[in-house]
């Protein structure tokens, strides 16, 4: 699966135009670093970590078995600070970490794919062509509810772990949800209902708290400054 997944990775990377704004690589590595560092050091050297800033409009990103991850640069107006786009980055090392990539791949793949195609008709052609060349690498097919539930809270916890706000998922899971027609795959069609997953997050706000404390009191203060966006 990992050889599999930089494969697709690799492949993305010569069809899909690249981030060259330095500012924005900048800021996505940083805040990526701090949560990957968190990881259990087996989990850590079982993945080699790799952060890609794709040029594309739409609030996406996603996570390939071997720990290749994947931010569209719309997602920076969606996430609008480090504790945000924290939320989304911890949630997909949540997939890599618990091998929800493995699941997937036992699914039926071309079913799952025209049900995602299906269900974006509504946006944009640049879009829909992105969309399209994912489920065709298998990067978009929908996880399933359990698996996002599961993502949610390895993220919720990796993310205050590193010292981020974990308020702040509840807050990117509401404008995430706002953004109407603009909604990612990774996170449309099979996924938790906003309210579930919000009332979920919540459960775990008091654990996340007190591990933030913790970061914040063991000096992991995260301090990455979100750079000057690219016209889009
Ligand atoms: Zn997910």
């Amino acid at each position: 699966m990992a050889a599999q997944g930089e494969r697709s990775y690799r492949q993305m990377q010569q069809e899909v135009p690249i981030s060259t704004n330095v500012s924005e690589n900048n800021y996505v590595q940083c805040v990526a670093d701090y949560v990957i560092d968190v990881l259990d050091p087996s989990i850590q050297s079982r993945n080699q970590w790799e952060v890609t800033v794709f040029s594309e409009n739409q609030a996406n990103a996603f996570a390939l078995p071997g720990g290749k991850i994947g931010v569209y640069a719309g997602l920076l107006d969606v996430a609008i600070n480090q504790h945000q786009l924290a939320a989304v980055l911890a949630h997909e090392v949540g997939h890599v970490i618990a091998n929800h990539g493995n699941e997937r791949a036992s699914q039926n793949a071309i079913r799952d794919a025209s049900v995602a195609v299906a269900q974006i008709l509504d946006v944009d052609d640049t879009t829909i062509e992105a969309i399209e060349m994912g489920t065709r690498y298998g990067l978009f097919l929908p996880f399933n509810r359990t698996q996002e539930s599961e993502a949610d809270s390895i993220g919720i916890m990796l993310m205050a772990e590193a010292g981020f706000d974990p308020e702040q998922s509840i807050e990117l899971w509401v404008r995430m949800n706002s953004d109407g027609g603009q909604r990612p795959p990774e996170f449309m069609s099979t996924h938790p209902s906003p309210d579930s997953r919000i009332s979920d997050l919540n459960r775990q706000m008091v654990t996340a708290k007190s591990l933030r404390q913790t970061a914040n009191a063991n000096g992991r203060n995260p301090d990455c400054v979100p750079g000057i966006a690219s016209p889009r």
